[in-house]
Parts: structure tokens; C-alpha cells; sequence
């Protein structure tokens, strides 16, 4: 995969997530960087769709952790929004380390919150480049950068940086 992709609708941001949500595994964490609205959550559901997981990826507002079984023999995907989790609470103590080895956990606003869960974790910034309209408010520029930690992402993305 590119490490940095140019999107310019809602449904290409989810179809860069599909193509990640193919390659992943159990026990891989991803963390998702970006503004309110840069699209963190239509990302989170293409990479559900390409996991392969049940049920509709909303943001989970009341609720910190929305898991979501797999509709084969994949693993589940455990989705975090830790915007309300407070910077000075460690992550770790949330209930999310029994399913984390056999699950895909994906965290919104985990910057500076969720590093600790994997040393080989995936980070991904999005960030809204304007240009977007009123009249179709899921057309906008975003750009998508992969930022992979440790050796398990070798494989998964070109040496470049583009
Ligand atoms: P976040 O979870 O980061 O707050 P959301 O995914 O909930 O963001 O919302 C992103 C909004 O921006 C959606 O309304 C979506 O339709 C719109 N949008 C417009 N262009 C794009 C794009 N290129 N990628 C992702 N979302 C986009
Ligand atoms: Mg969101």
C-alpha cells in the first residue's frame, strides 16, 4: 500500500480503509490522528467493511468501545473513541485488554492516550484540505498518511514515502 493517499469523497476514504482492514490481523492496533470531521469514523468503516466485521461503525458517543464480531473466522474489531478519556488515564486500565490479542482495535483520538497499547502499532493521520462543498457535504479533500511503528507493518506498506 501507498503510505499516503489523496481522497476526495467520503467513499474514497472508505475504500482506503477497506484495503487496510484486508491486511490486517489479530492483535493489531491502529490509532487514528484527525480533527473533528476529518473522517476517522467513515475511515473506520471501510476498514470494517474490509475486515470483514458485523453490524454499522458509527461514533460511539456514549459508549467508549463498540466491538463487532467477525462475519467468518477473522478476528472482531474493537472501536474506540477515546475523545472523553482523560489525557492523565492510561488506556490500558479500559476493559479492552481480553479481547485486544484476538481482536483488531482501532482507536479515535488515542494521540498521546493509546500509544501504549502496541509498540507495533499502526497511526494514521487524516487531515481535511478544505475545498470541500456545502452542497455535497461528503465530497472534501482529505489526505491519508500511514505512520507504521515496529516490524509488523514491513510488508504491508512501499519503502517511499508516497
Ligand atoms: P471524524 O470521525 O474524524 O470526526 P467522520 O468520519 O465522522 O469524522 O466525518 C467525516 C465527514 O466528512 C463526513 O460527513 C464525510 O461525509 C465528510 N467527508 C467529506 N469528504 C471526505 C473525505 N474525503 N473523506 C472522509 N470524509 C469526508
Ligand atoms: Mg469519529
Amino acid at each position: 500500500m501507498k503510505r499516503v493517499w489523496n481522497t476526495h469523497s467520503a467513499d474514497e476514504t472508505r475504500e482506503v480503509g477497506i484495503q487496510l482492514g484486508r491486511v490486517l490481523r489479530a492483535g493489531d492496533v491502529v490509532l487514528l490522528h484527525g480533527d473533528l470531521g476529518a473522517g476517522k469514523t467513515t475511515f473506520t468503516q471501510g476498514l470494517a467493511q474490509g475486515l470483514g466485521v458485523q453490524g454499522r461503525v458509527t461514533s460511539p458517543t456514549f459508549i467508549v468501545a463498540r466491538e463487532h464480531a467477525s462475519r467468518g473466522n477473522g478476528p472482531a474489531l474493537v472501536h474506540v473513541d477515546a475523545y472523553r478519556i482523560r489525557d492523565d488515564q492510561d488506556m490500558t486500565t479500559l476493559d479492552l485488554e481480553r479481547s485486544q490479542d484476538d481482536a483488531v482495535t482501532v482507536v479515535e483520538w488515542g494521540e498521546g492516550k493509546a500509544e501504549g497499547l502496541s509498540r507495533q502499532r499502526l497511526e494514521v493521520s487524516l487531515t481535511d484540505q478544505g475545498e470541500g462543498s456545502w452542497e455535497d457535504v461528503d465530497a472534501g479533500t482529505r489526505v491519508i498518511t500511514f505512520l507504521p511503528h515496529g516490524d509488523r507493518w514491513n510488508d504491508v506498506f512501499d519503502k517511499e514515502s508516497s
